[in-house]
């Protein structure tokens, strides 16, 4: 037997790990069984090139539980390792890559991503011994174990080892027990393994016999190796992709769309987004995307890594080239980071642009889910926006839609007031503001629904965009005078009448409102509404939008 110092100036190491990464302690799982997963990928590599000739055999990473030991076990039949393997990359490099970061975030704890792992090291997170045996697949390989209990003192010794592989093995403390519950294991592998490449097996499958649970011979694997996102969308249906979101959202509705992203160059990115059915009044989930690296679960909070507006859709991105072990401030600067970002507005735009042009109707069928989110994007990213803005809808109060363009022919004969300026009319709520409508449609004008979440600060935003334009709400004022044109009738009341009817309409109206009051009176085509009580077109955004905040 040997013993060593591990490769490092700060005695105590461990402390700190520990310390630092309180809050997610449960990733060391995620971190030792995707090593298992590199070894096993490593020696199929080293086999389909001709350097390892030998039976590779089942390469199933196993997870298990030994309750009398209290020990957590990976094994793993990969690469293996040598002594001097172990030497260079469990005592020098991992080491030195530990401390490296560690003091590179020491006064920046918050800053760091909750969901990064240390590696092998994060084993000691939960551990107060671990064990490395493994056997290297080199021909003429001594199996070795090496142990270590957490001080930077370890040994390593040769042992018995018959199968090639790695067994390692965790001694777990009493703070962290629940690492030997079988229910909590699950649950782990379920969120950070369910869609690694190569098989994870823990314990048996079982099988309920005469109202007991029974184990049967086959392992019991947790993964699906091949999931959707790494698959040809041309060999895909659109049941292939509903089934797949209900296996990550249950109980949720079909998707409406859904957007399978592929990029090799400059950056590597798979995945699949889709865009949930929105309810009414149903308040719209975030954070529903899964973001993984090469098919290991890393987070399912992706802010700073897509724009803002796609954290409504659901899905998962893949992608190595996400730099993990940061802090969200330095996320937000990476060239790569924001590359992706772009990229994936990109798609969603471009994929939304061809669909539009595809199936009109269908489109238009989905627009009321849809809306939200692409008012959102416009409202947020410029260049979102340029591209949206052709195949945006406005829908109007007898429930057709049009595009801007369509929108403009259609209002600007009539809707032209007597500064060129052209006049959208719309309604917050076509049921109250009923009869201002109709007025406005027995003039001849066309009035746009606008009840959405987002459409006063949509408004706002288009009348700065759109050249001489302006929106109106239908009730600001009678129907006449919402496109002034040339020639207003007068009002045939006297003076005096209005002085009168101004006085008892404004004892109606509440104290703290007087203000944005404005008693009108008009000369109606109909004769309906002689006088009309409103509120200026600008305090009423203002207060639509404030009550959103
Ligand atoms: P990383 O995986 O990022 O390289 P780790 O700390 O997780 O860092 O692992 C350090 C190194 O130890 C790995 O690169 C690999 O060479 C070796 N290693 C860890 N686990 C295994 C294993 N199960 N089989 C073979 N080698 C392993
Ligand atoms: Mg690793």
């Amino acid at each position: 037997m040997s013993k060593g110092h591990i490769g490092v100036t700060s005695e105590n190491i461990f402390p700190i790990i520990k310390k630092f990464l309180y809050s997610d302690h449960e990733i060391f799982l995620r971190e030792l069984v995707s090593n298992a997963v590199d070894a096993s990928q490593k020696l199929k590599t080293l086999s389909s090139v001709g350097e390892f000739k030998g039976e590779m055999g089942d390469l199933k990473v196993k997870v298990s539980i030994d309750e009398k030991k209290k020990t957590l076990t990976i094994s793993d039949r990969g690469v293996g390792m040598t002594a001097e393997e172990i030497d260079k990359y469990i005592n020098q490099i991992a080491f030195s890559g530990a401390e490296e970061f560690l003091d590179k975030y020491k006064n920046d704890a918050n800053a760091i991503i909750g969901h990064f792992g240390l590696g092998f090291y994060s084993s000691f997170m939960v551990s107060k011994k671990v064990e490395i045996i493994t056997l290297s697949h080199k021909e003429g390989a001594q199996a070795v174990k090496w142990s270590c209990d957490g001080s930077p003192e370890y040994t390593l010794e040769e042992v018995k080892k018959e199968d090639r592989g790695t067994d390692i093995v965790l001694y777990i403390d009493d703070e962290n027990k629940q690492f030997l519950e079988k229910a909590e294991i699950t649950r782990l592998l379920n969120k950070y393994c369910r869609f690694l490449p190569v098989e994870v097996a823990f314990g048996k499958k079982t099988e309920w016999k005469d109202g007991k649970e029974v184990e049967l011979e086959e392992d019991n694997v947790v993964n699906d190796t091949n999931p959707l996102w790494t698959k040809k969308p041309a060999d895909l249906k659109d049941e292939d992709y509903n089934k797949f979101y209900r296996d990550l959202y249950p109980m949720s509705d079909d998707p409406i769309f859904n957007i399978h992203l592929n990029v090799d160059y400059p950056f590597n990115l798979t995945g699949i987004l889709y865009f949930p059915k929105i309810k009414n009044n149903v308040e719209v989930q975030k954070n529903k995307i899964q973001l993984y690296s090469n098919q290991v679960f890393i987070t399912d909070s992706v802010e700073n890594i897509v724009p803002e507006f796609l954290t409504l859709l659901h899905g998962v991105i893949d992608s190595p080239d996400i730099p993990l072990n940061v802090s969200r401030s330095y996320l937000q600067a990476d060239g790569n980071v924001k590359k992706i970002s772009n990229h994936i507005t990109k798609k969603v735009a471009d994929r939304l642009a061809e669909i539009f042009k595809a199936d009109r109707k269908g489109f238009e069928e989905k627009w009321d889910s849809l809306k939200l989110f692409i008012e959102y994007g416009m409202l947020t990213e410029e260049k979102f926006y340029d591209k949206a803005q052709k195949f945006t809808l406005l829908k109007n109060t007898d429930g057709k839609y049009f595009t801007f363009d369509e929108y403009k022919d259609i209002i600007k004969e009539n809707q032209t007031d007597k500064d060129k300026q052209l006049v959208y009319l719309y309604t917050t709520n076509a049921e109250e503001q009923h009869s201002f409508i109709e007025g406005a449609k027995a003039k001849g004008y066309d009035v746009l629904l606008m009840d959405g979440q987002l459409d006063t600060h949509f408004i706002n935003h288009m009348e700065q965009k759109l050249d001489k334009s302006r929106f109106v709400r239908v009730d600001g004022d009678v129907a006449e005078k919402l496109i002034p044109k040339e020639n207003t009738l007068e009002s045939k009341l006297l003076a005096k009448d209005k002085d009168d009817l101004t006085t008892v309409f404004t004892a109606k109206v509440p104290n703290s409102n007087k203000m944005n009051f404005i008693v009108a009176f008009e000369a109606m085509g109909t004769d309906a509404n002689p006088a009309i009580i409103t509120q200026q077109e600008f305090m009423r955004r203002m207060k639509e939008m404030s009550a959103m905040q």
